[in-house]
């Protein structure tokens, strides 16, 4: 596919009303006098490159593509959209090794987990931060995430495969890089819970990385065949009638929203079957269909963080719910800020001071609160918070697989 084939599609820009709301809510503004916002690099800005391409302006690579520009717009312009899609048809910056690097999670993984001790023990020392500060621009300040001895995959199919078997209603799990090579508790959880609500797992077909560091570093063919290996194996599961649940916001909203719309990829088949894991718990439950008993004693004081890419999906409102209603837990919503990690954005060295600059507020609010723990949708925010604060950021799925009494919840539900 040509780069020129993603570009110009279904803009909008002609139903902005030049209300600057946008502005308003666009978190890179209020840090970085170099960033036009939104209202420029987005609608007024397309005016002028659709007369001539000399209009692209390069400050375009300081948008997060976090949406909450789209989130703010009371026109309904995708504002987020046309900027990337410039970003896409004009930018003339190439990306760099480190670039590479950071998006291509799904081969640095396999590569790292065999190592994994030494792996973590090498990116935890101060003198290689300093060294990839120097060769590579990664910002010396940057905790790394540590990376698991052995994949999710693994774990699953050695472990919990058989076990599927015996339970007639399946969900379909598109567990992400981070579940995989960093973080396989998390999927683990997750299972443990389908299991105790009555539904098997099944893994997908070849799932590869849903493509999100690629796209925001540029490497759109590379994200492109994502999209579309990922729409053929998410189209299996859906054949056999099954949803396909995720644990991340950001793999969520790539495979829903980005394919379509900044890929180009169609997605119409399987885009309605992919769902937040608690989503899909709190409409269980919500209809009946489920029950879910609670340790007794439990209790936890939360602070639920709404990462970009779950307000745009707008579904920030299932995870709150299931947290809050926990019994013994003492809930608060943070508000609506962006953590300023951006998936890779925050790990580049030129970008760190604007990053942490963004994250601020959403810092101090987590201070100020002083919870247990923060809960979050999203690793690349758990990273940033985690890093930030000090505070551990855990994902509502792990936290309900804490709460929940399983064996309880099993036996209640007939399993
Ligand atoms: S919020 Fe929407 S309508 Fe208002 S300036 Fe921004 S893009 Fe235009
Ligand atoms: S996507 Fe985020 S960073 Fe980019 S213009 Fe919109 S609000 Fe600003």
């Amino acid at each position: 596919m040509k780069l020129q084939e993603f570009t110009s599609s279904a803009h909008n820009f002609e139903e902005c009303m030049k209300c600057t709301v946008c502005a308003a809510y666009c978190p890179v503004v209020q840090v970085n006098p170099r960033y036009p916002g939104p209202k420029q690099a987005g609608p007024d800005g397309e005016r002028l490159r659709l007369k001539d391409p000399i209009f692209f302006d390069e400050a375009l690579k300081y948008c997060l593509n976090c949406k909450r520009c789209e989130v703010a717009c009371p026109s309904g312009v995708n504002v987020a959209d046309i900027i990337q899609e410039a970003r896409m048809k004009y930018g003339k910056s190439k990306p760099r090794l480190r670039d590479r690097i950071l998006a291509s999670t799904d081969v640095m993984g396999p590569l790292a987990v065999p190592f994994a001790p030494v792996v973590n023990f090498a990116t935890g020392l101060g003198v290689t931060k300093a060294v990839l500060h120097a060769t590579m621009g990664i910002d010396r300040h940057r905790t790394f995430p540590k990376y698991s001895s052995r994949t999710f995959e693994a774990w699953f199919r050695r472990n919990a495969l058989k076990e599927q078997r015996k339970y007639d209603n399946r969900v379909a799990f598109f567990h992400g890089c981070y579940v995989n090579y960093n973080y396989p508790a998390l999927g683990k959880d997750f299972v443990k819970i389908m299991n105790a609500i009555g539904y098997g797992v099944e893994l997908l077909d070849k799932e590869q990385c849903c493509g999100v560091a690629m796209i925001s570093n540029g490497m759109y063919d590379g994200a492109v065949k994502h999209a579309r290996n990922n729409v053929s194996a998410l189209s299996k599961a859906v054949d056999k009638g099954l949803k396909i649940l995720t644990t991340s916001s950001t793999c969520t909203f790539t495979m829903r929203d980005e394919y379509p719309s900044l890929l180009k990829v169609d997605n119409s088949a399987v885009r309605d079957s992919i769902l937040l894991a608690t989503r899909f718990i709190y409409e269980q439950v919500e209809s009946g269909a489920v029950k879910l008993a609670f340790k007794d004693g439990y209790k936890a004081r939360i602070a639920y963080h709404t990462p970009c890419h779950m307000e745009k999906l707008g579904w920030g409102v299932f995870s709150k719910a299931i947290l809050a209603r926990i019994p013994g837990v003492e809930f608060t919503a943070l508000d609506s800020n962006c953590c300023g990690i951006s998936g890779t954005y925050g790990f580049k060295k030129e970008n760190y001071g604007v990053s942490q600059a963004i994250g601020k507020p959403l810092f101090d609010h987590i201070a100020s609160v002083n919870p247990d723990f923060v809960a979050c949708d999203c690793e690349t925010c758990k990273w940033q918070i985690e890093m930030s604060t000090g505070y551990k950021v855990l994902n509502p799925i792990s936290v309900l697989a804490e709460a929940l009494d399983l064996e309880k919840t099993a036996r209640i539900n007939g399993f």
